[in-house]
């Protein structure tokens, strides 16, 4: 089924607020056979937004999703739009209006006059209820188009599809159309080569894209025909895309990591210099990681090094703090002063000054020491500061997950 999205606001124009709502709806109707064919966001302005409504029903689309411009002040002219392109009529919805009054009066609070517009409904349409927020939802039936008008507001809206439009109108079982298997450690062209067979024998029932990015590279595959085993093929991918595979969709892999030391029953902490804590801010993302994640002492400064973590001072004079022989005295560091099982260090240089012809900016290192082994490795991430971080934090967990299935 076809549908689209029609965001309103003028903000989202001016660019102060990101369309968060149509990539969620986006997403959550897919699994629906629900696909968007065309997104369009306008202002706060009845004819823009006119134009565009009767646009979309000349589409002649299943679904027509509009958000945003229901609010009770002058600027929301969403259902004036509506009124008008339908030649509608207002009418009091009067015991919406005294369920209003009442929601405030339980806030001691006396119910501003402008509030009553909200009660104000539109004969044509159905109302569609807001459980939270004061703004009903209209839903149209127009030229076999199904029109679902909801707030703007993301948490009013998603309360909308999820409580009223997926229950009343979409009653099929969601089934998933596509899924995401996420790879770290691995370039896109070696990755592609390690699935080039399996595409080529699935691909007149699926598609396939590869979408990297600076910390991985995501593989997603959409299913086309809807007979086909969509969770048989992911796993057929994930099993050729080896050692690099770590999750799927919305996995991370600070939790794949927790959940393999938690498996395994071993315990981490980290020395972190050029990550700044990165590491440990992610360790610590995860629910219920004290049961694996010791901590981290972030040390900037050779100082730190030497005191707190044991660096000695004619390893830092000899090598440099960006070298590998630091590195590992900082994770064996870590691992003594925290007792931990796995101690993983970082040091390097994120940039934009520090670089020297021998230690040029995005040099890092990583140290990992294990109760069975120790390692080092060195990259080259010159793509400047905060991204530096981000892969040399993605790196060391990446690492440190590898480590634990050798
Ligand atoms: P409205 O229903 O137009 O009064 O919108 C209320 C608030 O919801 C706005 O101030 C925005 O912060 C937010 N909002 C509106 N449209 C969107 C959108 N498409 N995506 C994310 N947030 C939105
Ligand atoms: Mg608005």
């Amino acid at each position: 089924m076809n549908a689209a999205i029609l965001t309103i606001g003028d903000e989202l124009l001016q660019g102060f607020t990101v369309d968060t709502n149509s990539s969620w709806l986006g997403q959550i109707l897919l699994p629906y056979d629900i696909h968007i064919r065309k997104k369009i966001s306008v202002g706060d302005d009845v004819e823009a937004i006119k134009i565009q409504v009767q646009n979309l029903i000349d589409s002649k689309l299943d679904y027509i999703f509009v958000t945003g411009g229901l609010g009770p002040t002058h600027d929301d002219t969403t259902k004036e739009a509506f009124r008008q392109l339908f030649d509608d009529e207002y009418y009091l919805d009067e015991d919406y209006y005294q369920l209003l009054k009442s929601r405030f009066e339980k806030r001691i609070k006396k119910m501003p006059e402008n509030n009553k517009s909200q009660a104000m409904v539109l004969k044509q349409a159905d109302s569609i209820p807001n459980e939270n927020g004061s703004a009903l939802g209209l839903h149209y039936h127009k030229n076999e188009s199904h029109i679902f008008i909801m707030p703007g507001v993301p948490g009013e809206m998603k309360g909308m599809v999820n409580n009223h439009i997926i229950p009343g109108f979409l009653k099929k079982t969601p089934q998933a159309k596509q899924v995401t298997i996420k790879t770290a450690g691995v370039m896109e062209s070696k990755l592609a080569e390690q699935v080039q067979d399996l595409i080529e024998e699935y691909k007149s029932t699926f598609k396939f894209a590869f979408l990297p990015h600076y910390t991985g590279v995501s593989f997603r595959i959409n299913l086309l025909d809807t007979t086909a085993n969509l969770k048989q093929v992911s796993e057929k991918f994930t099993k050729a895309m080896a050692p690099f595979a770590y999750g799927l969709n919305e996995d991370k892999l600070e939790e794949v990591l927790g959940q393999a030391l938690r498996k395994k029953n071993l315990t981490i902490a980290t020395a972190e210099s050029c990550t700044g804590g990165l590491i440990g801010k992610r360790l610590s993302d995860v629910g219920g990681s004290s049961k694996y994640y010791a901590g981290t002492v972030t040390a900037y400064s050779n100082e730190v090094k030497q005191s707190v973590l044991g660096v000695l001072p004619e390893t830092l004079d000899k090598f440099g703090a960006v070298s590998s022989e630091v590195a590992l005295e900082m994770a064996k560091g870590i691992r003594e002063k925290t007792q931990a099982d796995i101690g993983l260090a970082t040091t390097g240089i994120s940039g934009p000054t520090g670089g020297t012809k021998t230690k040029p900016v995005g040099l890092v290192y990583i140290a990992l020491i294990t109760p069975q082994n120790s390692k080092v490795k060195q990259y080259n991430l010159n793509f400047g500061r905060k991204i530096h971080r981000e892969m040399t934090a993605t790196a060391a967990l990446n690492i440190t997950r590898l480590s634990l299935n050798e």
